[in-house]
């Protein structure tokens, strides 16, 4: 996606510009982004993108919070009398380390839909932190794995299992992540797999975070006859709401805004034009529409 007005030319989440703005560090963001000289990005996005530049920086451009994962920013551009925002993935509420999206008044918004859908309308997080808690330590004498997402969620999770008095396993992948969590500040207790340490603790019952496609029943199955212990598995997610999980549990942990949020920004915005990626949001300017009658282009 560019944002393409009164001469200027910017690569969103894209590689293509006079210079590009990385919004934050998942993959589905940061893929091709590399060949691009000229990012404005975070230091901490640059960091978990693994990318070995210092950030760019443009007078027409600024970076609020956009509270999705460490690092990730919403882009404010200001030219000819015109201010447009470009959202990347945001979340309005905090997440478990306290970040969480600024709304800013616009013209325009260019924001994201993931979740775009009246269905999806999350439970506070302390709710589903507690659920989390109370299921890890009911079976604390199984083998619990949970899936989620290397980037974001997995250190969500080490943090709410920490606080239960959990250190986790985790994969190599979420270990360089967990790592720059760290030099940002952020302190994790976690065993890397593969390590003696991890050896350890696993001759005890363990709590692994795995990626997303290895939380199954048939993964877990196979653990328990390696390990010969009984083994559960979970996930973490905002899809639990709606989707089932071949799970022994699913948790609807989101870092991405819901309807009600998407709703809300659009309104506080007071944007007039509003474009929409990552999904449809349709029923997000039909809703806005219903409140205030506000009129708005998309
Ligand atoms: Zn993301």
């Amino acid at each position: 996606m560019h944002y393409d007005r009164n001469g200027l030319r910017i690569g969103l989440d894209h590689p293509n510009g006079d210079f590009s703005f990385l919004s934050h560090a998942h993959s589905d963001h940061t893929s091709g982004i590399k060949k691009q000289k000229n990012i404005i990005a975070s230091r901490e996005t640059l960091a978990l993108a693994d990318i070995p530049t210092e950030p760019y920086s443009h007078p027409a451009a600024r970076m609020i919070d956009a509270g999705h994962i460490l690092g990730s920013r919403q882009l404010v551009i200001e030219s000819d009398g015109e201010k447009t925002v470009y959202t990347g993935d945001i979340s309005l509420k905090p997440n478990v380390f306290g970040m969480s999206a600024k709304i800013e008044q616009c013209d325009r918004l260019i924001m994201e839909a993931t979740y775009g859908d009246p269905a999806y309308h999350f439970p506070p997080l302390n709710e589903v932190r507690m659920q989390l808690e109370r299921f890890v330590k009911a079976n604390d004498s199984s083998n619990i794995v949970i899936g989620a997402y290397s980037l974001g969620k997995t250190q969500e999770v080490i943090k709410i299992l920490n606080e239960a008095g959990v250190a986790p396993i985790v994969t190599e992948e979420a270990e360089f992540f967990c790592s720059v969590y760290e030099s940002f500040g952020i302190p994790l207790e976690r065993i890397v797999v593969g390590s003696e340490e991890a050896e350890e603790a696993m001759s005890k019952r363990f709590v692994a975070i795995v990626p997303m496609g290895k939380a199954k029943r048939y993964f877990a199955s196979r653990l328990a006859t390696a390990f010969n212990r009984k083994t559960l598995c979970a996930a973490a997610t905002g899809w639990a709401l709606n989707f089932s999980f071949d799970t022994d549990a699913a948790f609807p942990m989101s870092d991405h805004a819901d309807f009600d949020d998407l709703v809300r920004y659009v309104e506080e915005s007071g944007a007039k034009q509003v474009e929409f990626f990552c999904g449809d949001g349709s029923r997000v300017l039909k809703a806005v529409s219903a409140k205030s009658g506000a009129i708005i282009n998309s």
